[in-house]
């Protein structure tokens, strides 16, 4: 029988400028663990290289981490790319590089880009325009995506930036997406009221925490056998059958 567990699919950590210098792989896995969150998905901003250490920092704690990036498309559209392992993280993660925008992050402005050990130890910097956009269209992006055998989520399709429908009008029923993510600003029964020409596709929500305070504001349930990407996958793939809700 299945049983329900409880996914946060979208964290950043402090590789993402924009996130908080708390975010680290040890804050964040300390903090789901506490509100027994069962999944998370680390997806910073157009790269991955804070998942693994993330993976090692959340050994034996019960919590499974999933590789992921939120990828920003030629659109300004982000999308959340899911794997089932961290090489097919970063094979999409060497694609995304290519396709970045040249130039150096500006620390000042924009923020830091850290990469961070299991201690909560500096690494080094990123010093790529990790928060610009890609020269990939979205549906470049969610081909990419399902190539890597990965899952394409629609980010938080109800803000007006940065969400497929603010910035395009609608969603292309071409694009293949396995979920589009409701943002925690959204209650289910706003989003059904809002969205339901997009019923047929399954919704999730989570929380897209930049600091330790908003891991879990938003949560997803899944209806799995076992705390796995492989069963999330499955779950999406049948959510007629009601296996995902929040
Ligand atoms: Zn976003
Ligand atoms: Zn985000």
């Amino acid at each position: 029988m299945p049983v329900e567990f409880i996914a946060d699919l979208h964290i950043h950590t402090c590789l993402s400028p924009c996130a908080e210098l708390s975010m680290t792989p040890k804050g964040i896995v300390e903090k789901a663990a506490s509100l027994g969150i069962n999944i998370i998905a680390v997806c910073d901003h157009n790269s991955m290289e804070n998942v693994e250490v993330t993976r090692d920092v959340a050994k034996g704690k019960g919590i499974c981490v999933i590789a992921g990036m939120e990828i920003n498309s030629a659109e300004e559209v982000h999308i959340l790319g899911l794997f089932g392992d961290s090489d097919a993280a970063r094979r999409m993660q060497e694609i995304v590089y290519l396709n970045l925008q040249p130039g150096e992050n500006d620390e000042d402005a924009i923020g830091m880009q850290v990469i961070v050990n299991a201690d909560d130890e500096v690494l080094g910097f990123n010093r790529r325009l990790l928060i610009g956009a890609t020269g990939l269209s979205v549906n470049r992006i969610v081909e990419l995506v399902h190539d890597l055998n990965g899952i394409a989520v629609a980010s938080h399709i109800d803000r007006d930036v940065f969400g497929i429908i603010g910035q395009l009008g609608f969603i292309d029923p071409g694009i293949c997406f396995d979920a589009l993510e409701i943002s925690c600003r959204k209650t289910a029964d706003e989003a059904r009221a809002l969205y339901g020409e997009y019923g047929h596709i399954p919704w999730i929500s989570s929380s897209d925490a930049h600091q330790v305070d908003e891991i879990g504001r938003r949560t997803s349930r899944f209806l799995l056998h076992h705390a796995t990407f492989d069963e999330i996958c499955l779950a999406l793939k049948d959510a007629g059958r009601e296996r995902v809700y929040f």
